[in-house]
């Protein structure tokens, strides 16, 4: 079958790490009899000046026709107030969901040999949901004020404070974890955790709780249910990932243990990952665009490469899904064509570039 698809190469070393997923893609669609057309967009801080927006609507509404997007990173500046695209993309697009399997494959560097979950972020709500207030600003002493004037005396507000508000709404915690089940349900995984600090923000990651006990429930004997403290889930998954399956969490503590899980299979240049919505989904990387490589062509181009074979399977392609897969986990046992980051020593000189990589990849199809 054809495929339309949304192609967002990124900034820093997106471009080369997307343009290796895409000519994998290209290349496992022609051994399959399918084909993939690119519609190509830019986005981020270098398309400002040309439509005055770092997200153009021209670049939403192709998303929206396609409804399938693969991405490169996009850099968010500090400092600057400009908010960040990725976020943006995932709130216009309403992509509540952010999928991370976390698989250990044979032959990458790491501590663990077992590690298989899936992490489950709910993408649009918390303390990304950009609602903050800078020091110092009319608007932040109102804020103080007004909080400050029904709170209990001994949880005054300082009146020289940053607010950041944490929305955690019941419609998102149920439409994140009924997502997770659902996903486990199909994909034939066993358990659900459910990873929050209630105990302390007994309101916001309450409410996360207490909805995700309630779906649950709904799937009581077909996928199992726990909750687990976000600090201690830290240290858990660090002595004993094999023991989770599907982690469902709020927005940043799914940013922070995506980065963790991540380390655990080798690190960030192998964590595919999907942004996905009732009717659009948008395929990337954990990965941020490392800027200090731009160019080099030198970072690892498989969590690129992976999120292009999520994005098959998304599109009903199985068969180029599989091959794909199998030839990344060729090249990565085989250790000989891969990048600097999955030698065992970082300055090793047979490490090859990201583009030699994807070449060895497209090599390795059968
Ligand atoms: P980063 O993920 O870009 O890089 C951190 C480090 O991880 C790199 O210095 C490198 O050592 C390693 N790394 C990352 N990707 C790799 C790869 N493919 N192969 C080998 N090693 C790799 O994180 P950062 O430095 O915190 O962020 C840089 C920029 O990216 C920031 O502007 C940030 O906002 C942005 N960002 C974008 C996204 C996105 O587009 N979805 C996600 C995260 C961060």
């Amino acid at each position: 079958m054809n495929h339309k698809v949304t192609f967002i190469p990124g900034d820093g070393v997106g471009p080369e790490l997307s343009e290796a997923a895409r000519r994998c893609i290209d290349a496992v669609c022609a051994k399959t009899g399918t084909a993939v057309e690119w519609e190509v967009f830019d986005a981020g801080i270098d398309v400002v000046e040309k439509y005055g927006t770092a997200l153009p609507e021209h670049v939403l509404a192709s998303i929206r026709k396609n409804r399938v997007a693969l991405k490169g990173p996009i850099t968010t500046p500090i400092g600057t107030g400009m908010r960040s695209v990725n976020v943006e993309l995932r709130k216009a697009l309403e992509l509540y969901a952010c999928l991370r399997p976390c698989r250990s494959y044979k032959g990458v560097r790491s501590r663990y040999s077992d590690v298989d979950l899936v992490i489950v972020r709910e993408n649009t709500e918390d303390l990304y949901a950009g609602v903050e207030f800078e020091n110092e600003t009319p608007e932040s002493r109102k804020v103080i004020d007004l909080v400050n004037s029904f709170s209990n005396p001994k949880k005054q507000i300082r009146r020289d404070s940053a607010i950041s508000i944490k929305p955690i709404s019941k419609f998102g915690s149920e439409r994140i974890v009924r997502f997770a089940f659902e996903y486990a349900l199909k994909n034939k995984r066993k358990k659900v955790t459910c990873i929050h600090k209630a105990n302390i923000m007994k309101a916001t990651d309450g409410l996360f709780l207490a909805v995700a006990r309630q779906v649950a429930e709904k799937y009581a004997g077909r996928v199992a249910f726990e909750d687990r403290i976000v600090d201690n889930i830290c240290m858990q998954l660090v002595q004993r990932p094999e023991e989770y399956d599907v982690l469902v969490l709020p927005n940043l503590y799914g940013d922070i243990i995506s980065d963790l899980c991540a380390g655990l299979v080798g690190g960030l240049g192998l964590a595919p990952g999907a942004n996905i919505g009732d009717s659009v989904a948008v395929f990337e990387a954990t990965h941020g665009s490392a800027p200090k490589y731009k160019g080099l062509n030198k970072v690892n181009p498989t969590a690129m490469i992976l999120s292009g074979m999520l994005m098959l399977r998304h599109l009903g392609e199985h068969g180029a899904a599989g091959m794909l897969e199998d030839a990344v986990k060729r090249v990565i046992s085989d250790g000989i064509s891969v990048t600097y980051d999955m030698k065992s020593d970082r300055n090793d000189p047979t490490a090859v570039g990201t583009r030699e990589m994807a070449d060895a990849i497209i090599k390795a199809l059968r």
